[in-house]
């Protein structure tokens, strides 16, 4: 019996002859600098340290360049792109969770291999997407999740603008320190990853204050301190420069949108270890002259208001040190466009290369996922992807993701 074990072990450990992924280029992410010829071993699903074996076998890619996995902070998958919000209230939870399928397979094409996905109310949907993605019945991105975002009476998570007759069950609604409390722990019995609030109103949402921040002091405390207790992050969707501040000095980790942070609260950012997930392009493309894609005209309004001046805001934040995460807040717009960002990153003042960190080394240290992606480091998960030409030439060859592996599978070009 002992015998045949060991067979048997033996016998799958010579099926997986490691596999050396060879391209014309490699960008080590962490140093900035291309390796000409680049290659990366891969055994099973891990990176591993050389020399390179005998009976390795070969993946050549050709002219590309090979990167890590690309990770994408803000992702909304359960959500079909570009509805209207009439579309969006007769969603049912069935059809966001057939959206999530076919958008988690989108988005790891597009070259994206871990997502960290902040809401939905599929009635939390996204872990049983995140699950089935790990155990490999479903193809997608790594995912960690926060189910459906809190936020108050009246602000960005709840529905606004409708005849008091009609009512909706919003189950997200947290109106005082004590019902925090109770609904993080429902949230982490749901089995999410961290917890998304609203700390601002929207842009996207009807009759509230992108500028205005939602919670009081104390309930922003009650869900950081207690999300904390229960092993988990706090994301804070927050536009106005009050609500960042008072998100951050509650503790929270991440600054989603962060569109009008000012001088000051960038820097009480920069002293908590508070991140900027910047999700540009799902501003500007709400004011593409002509609105293909069919926003309403309020958000319009709002969207011309923000965008002149979160520029200029992102500078500041990017001047005074404060860490950028790359996310996109795609459902907003197209999961296939999931690269839209990096061209923005660069005209807003990033180097290609501190874009690229962006959806790597540093989205994964916002993810406290640093040892396991974000790098072509041996011990990493075996997630990379290839793209023809050099990114720190053209940041917009990521737009066009030729190859990708994730967890060692192919999932995407050659060989697949
Ligand atoms: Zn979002």
């Amino acid at each position: 019996m002992r015998l045949a074990l060991m067979a048997c072990l033996a016998l799958s450990l010579a099926a997986e002859s490691p596999l050396l992924v060879k391209a014309a280029r490699l960008l080590d992410v962490r140093t900035g600098k291309i390796q000409s010829p680049g290659q990366v071993l891969v055994q099973g699903n891990r990176v591993v340290a050389g020399p390179v074996p005998r009976d390795a076998r070969v993946l050549d890619l050709g002219d590309r360049t090979i990167l890590p996995g690309l990770i994408d902070a803000h992702t909304h998958l359960m959500f079909p792109a570009g509805l209207t919000e009439l579309q969006h209230l007769k969603l049912s939870r069935a059809e966001m969770v057939i959206a999530g399928v076919v958008n988690a397979r989108t988005v790891l094409e597009a070259g994206f291999t871990t997502v960290r996905d902040l809401g939905s109310n599929s009635q939390f949907g996204e872990v049983a997407l995140r699950d089935a993605i790990a155990a490999g019945t479903v193809p997608g991105p790594r995912m960690l999740v926060s189910g459906p975002a809190l936020s108050i009476t009246g602000g960005h998570g709840d529905l606004n603008g409708y005849p008091c007759h009609l009512h909706v069950e919003r189950e997200n609604i947290v109106d005082s320190p004590e019902e925090a409390v109770a609904r993080v722990r429902e949230w982490k019995k749901r089995g999410v990853d961290l917890i998304k609030i609203h700390a601002t109103g929207g842009v996207l949402s009807n009759h509230d204050d992108p500028a205005a921040a939602s919670f009081s002091p104390e309930e922003f405390k009650a869900i950081v301190e207690e999300a904390g207790r229960r092993g988990m992050d706090v994301a804070a969707h927050a536009h106005g420069d009050a609500g960042i501040l008072e998100a951050t000095r509650a503790g929270v980790r991440s600054l989603e949108h962060c569109s009008l942070a000012s001088a000051s609260t960038a820097r009480e950012m920069k002293s908590r270890g508070a991140w900027m997930v910047p999700t540009l392009y799902a501003l500007e493309c709400i004011i593409v002259p002509g609105n293909p894609g069919r926003f309403p005209a309020g958000s319009v309004e709002k969207a011309k208001v923000i965008q002149p001046r979160r520029e200029a805001a992102f500078r500041q934040a990017v001047a005074l040190g404060v860490p950028v995460a790359y996310g996109t807040d795609i459902g907003v717009f197209d999961h296939a466009r999931a690269a839209a960002d990096f061209r923005y990153l660069v005209a807003y003042g990033l180097s290609p290369l501190q874009a690229i960190q962006a959806a790597t080394l540093n989205a994964a240290g916002l993810l406290r996922l640093e040892s396991e992606v974000g790098t072509l480091e041996p011990g990493r998960s075996a997630d990379l992807i290839a793209v023809e030409g050099n990114p720190l030439e053209d940041i917009t060859v990521l737009e066009k993701v030729a190859f990708v592996m994730a967890r060692g599978k192919v999932m995407k070009g050659a060989g697949r």
